[in-house]
């Protein structure tokens, strides 16, 4: 730390990204890439557009947010692009989060949001999880305080139905709840539905994993256009033009290719299945994810030595050193032969071991 550094900083742990090794050796199952490559479509409108990034990005994101808003049922002035959804995200904190509106959130959850509570000083609770890792709506009815859900939930893959999230949003009139939908292409169920219900409710998503976007940096929230306006009040107050002319064009152009999406995600969910079988034939306690990860644990070798075996051997998973996680991996699904390699190698393990 340079004595520069400002104070409210100091103590600070930022958050702590999956590995990303640039040697590509890995088979790369530890940060919830897409395996396929983007659309290609998306790749002919960010090669266009390349031709032009003299210019500022438009600040509106008009002809992709008008895009997304109609594929979503939604009006313009009801979504708001960002530089990936880690953006909204803190934009969310920053916004309806403070002294006086705390945040609250699951125990095991997505790691930054700890992180984005401490960056704006906000004070926060964490709820712990069931011990089979599911979360009790009962935990969240009327607590009053700004709530994140990510759901699907992430280490664990978990997801609640959109009747209990509702519940969860209905009973607390006076405060924000912000569900972070990353995943939900991969079998959860959306509650963009929902928001000219509430005026309570913002949904965030993003382009990263079912769009196969994570290098371009999209995501969105969704929520009435107070809300939005109010999130705007913040990004014009921190990066105006957030979201880059390539990464615009390229979101739109996987918009006009649903096809592509819905069809690797098909697959995706397939290979989950495929995998969970084949892991808990391998003596694995596999959580029931809707997203494009397991969380698994075996019962022959522990979480760590798992992760340090694999990586030896050229497959990358993610391993989490808290007590409750230790045990186990989270594994991305990739293709099917990057599912079979990562088989295989378990099994050339499990016989080194015997
Ligand atoms: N929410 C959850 C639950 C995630 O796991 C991630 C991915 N790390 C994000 C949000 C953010 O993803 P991105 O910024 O790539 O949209």
């Amino acid at each position: 730390m340079s004595r520069f550094f400002s104070e409210k900083y100091a103590a600070l742990t930022p958050y702590t990204p999956g590995e990303q090794p640039t040697d590509n050796e890995y088979v790369k199952l530890n940060t919830n890439e897409s395996p396929f490559p983007p659309s290609p479509k998306a790749i002919a409108c960010a090669a266009e557009e390349a031709a032009r990034l003299e210019l500022y990005s438009d600040p509106t994101c008009r002809k992709l947010a008008e895009r997304l808003a109609s594929h979503l049922g939604l009006d313009f002035d009801e979504v708001l692009m960002t530089n990936g959804s880690d953006e909204i995200l803190n934009f969310a904190f920053m916004a309806f989060c403070d002294r006086d509106h705390p945040a609250v959130f699951p125990d095991i959850t997505y790691g930054f949001y700890p992180v984005f509570a401490e960056l704006n000083s906000v004070p926060y609770a964490e709820i712990p999880l069931k011990a089979d890792f599911t979360v009790d709506v009962n935990d969240y009815l009327g607590v009053g305080k700004t709530i994140f859900l990510a759901n699907p939930n992430a280490p664990t893959g978990l997801a609640l139905c959109r009747d209990d999230v509702e519940k969860i949003v209905k009973s607390n009139p006076n405060s924000v709840v912000v569900v972070d939908e990353a995943y939900v292409d991969f079998g959860g169920e959306s509650c963009i539905g929902l928001i000219h219900q509430y005026d309570n409710l913002l949904v965030t998503q993003t382009f990263s994993k079912s769009r196969s976007m994570a290098g371009a940096r999209l995501g969105f929230g969704a929520g009435c256009k107070e809300l939005i306006r109010d999130l705007n009040t913040i990004k014009y107050s921190t990066n105006p033009y957030n979201v880059n002319r390539m990464t615009m064009a390229a979101g739109y152009g996987v918009l006009e290719d649903e096809g592509y999406t819905r069809e690797n995600c098909a697959v995706i969910i397939e290979n989950r299945a495929y995998t969970t079988d084949a892991l808990r034939a391998l003596g694995f306690t596999v959580l029931d994810s809707r997203a494009n990860f397991v969380f698994a644990k075996a019962d022959w070798i522990g979480g760590g030595d798992l992760y340090r075996a694999l990586k030896d051997r050229g497959v990358l998973v993610r391993h989490f050193e808290r007590e409750r996680l230790k045990d186990y991996n989270r594994i991305t699904i990739g293709s099917r032969s990057q599912m079979e390699t990562l088989l295989t190698t378990i099994e050339a393990i499990r016989e080194d071991l015997k």
